[in-house]
């Protein structure tokens, strides 16, 4: 279980990125921290695993307040996906899997052969695996990025909006496909996003965050949806709302019904 208890963060003195912010994530879930650009998540996230300390507060994991273990240590034993994939550019796609697991100690031979296995997790073909990060596709980078975080069997999984910067239909691929992975391992995931669409489909539970790291509400999707706790709520899955709603288009005669990203859903009943 990660449990943030009162933490503020402050940079530069009165300037609060993230003011007294508590929650408890559950093991084995996956919570969405959903926000607008600058409400704080990457604050949040990052004081996880200590890539940012705390004005103030406590992050606890299990129980134990991380600023008692050693940093690095407790960055390897965290798995942490970034927007922008994060990848070393001049190392090959296996290598780059296979890196942290030479970092946690293991040799040549079994961090290749447990890269490429990861690699096979994440949906990667082998013959990518020579390739360097910038001859592969943004989703394909993602799912490295994915591999490499899953690497050394990780408890809890960081993710910073890492499916932000690929295209609506792979998005919704790399989606599934976390959905998938999330139902074999059972990892405790923090999701950021600011995309309401994302949170609720990813997140087993969804916390919604006004400016400063406010919780504005907190619960499942149906909850959430259902039953907006404020303006603010109901206002911001509301404003994405219009854009996933459906629409119709004739195609060949038939009514077709898409989605917002302009996916056909179904065919309408005449
Ligand atoms: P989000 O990830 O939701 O966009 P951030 O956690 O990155 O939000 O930022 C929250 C606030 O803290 C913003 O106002 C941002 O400008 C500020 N901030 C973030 N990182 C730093 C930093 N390293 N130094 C100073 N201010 C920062
Ligand atoms: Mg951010």
């Amino acid at each position: 279980m990660i449990e943030f208890d009162e933490v503020t963060k402050e940079y530069r003195r009165g300037s609060v990125a993230v003011e007294a912010f508590s929650l408890e994530i559950p093991s084995h879930r996956t919570v969405a921290l959903l926000g607008s650009s600058g409400s704080g998540k990457t604050t949040l996230l990052r004081m996880v695993n200590r890539m940012v300390e705390p004005t103030s507060g406590r992050v606890l994991i299990d129980g134990e307040d991380v600023r008692a273990r050693d940093a690095v240590e407790l960055r390897r034993s965290i798995g942490y996906v970034l927007q922008a994939g994060g990848l070393l550019p001049h190392r090959t796609v296996i290598d780059n899997v296979a890196t942290v697991l030479r970092l946690g100690g293991m040799t040549r031979k079994p961090a290749r052969l447990r890269a490429a296995e990861l690699m096979d997790r994440v949906g990667l073909e082998s013959s990518l695996a020579r390739r360097y990060p910038a001859e592969l596709s943004g989703g394909q980078q993602q799912r490295v990025g994915v591999a490499r975080a899953l690497a050394p069997d990780p408890n809890i999984l960081l993710m910073d909006e890492p499916f932000g910067a690929v295209d609506p239909i792979v998005r919704r691929d790399l989606q599934d496909e976390l959905l998938r992975l999330q139902a074999e391992l059972g990892k405790t995931i923090v999701f950021v996003t600011h995309d309401v669409d994302e949170a609720f489909r990813l997140g087993d539970e969804v916390v919604v965050l006004r400016g400063h790291g406010v919780v504005a509400q907190r619960g499942t999707p149906a909850e959430i949806l259902a039953a907006p706790a404020d303006d603010f709520v109901a206002d911001f899955i509301g404003a994405n709302r219009a854009e996933r709603s459906l629409s119709t288009v004739d195609i060949g005669g038939r009514s077709i019904a898409v989605d917002g990203n302009g996916r056909p859903v179904g065919v309408m009943q005449k």
